[in-house]
């Protein structure tokens, strides 16, 4: 039986989480409410990948909060902290 995804279409649920998954028969046409909340939802499109949880470029303040030490090449190939 495959599983397919739904979302609210308001796109928030406490119920689900705003997100749920179902058992479909082929023979089910999909549900248009929520079986948790109610709500009306929507097949998720398999095409969209999971949003990145880490989508930051590496910057000196964040290497810092991180606990890196921070270098900064001089002229002459020395290294001064900053
Ligand atoms: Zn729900």
């Amino acid at each position: 039986m495959p599983l397919q995804r739904f979302r609210p279409i308001s796109g928030r649920c406490k119920l689900c989480r705003g997100e749920v998954e179902l058992h479909l028969a082929s023979t089910v046409s999909a549900p248009k409410e929520c079986p948790k909340c109610g709500q009306e939802i929507e097949p998720c499109p398999s095409s969209i990948a999971p949003e990145a949880k880490i989508n930051v470029k590496p910057s000196v303040s964040n290497a810092k909060a991180a606990g890196f030490k921070v270098l900064k090449r001089l002229d002459g190939g020395e290294y001064e902290s900053q």
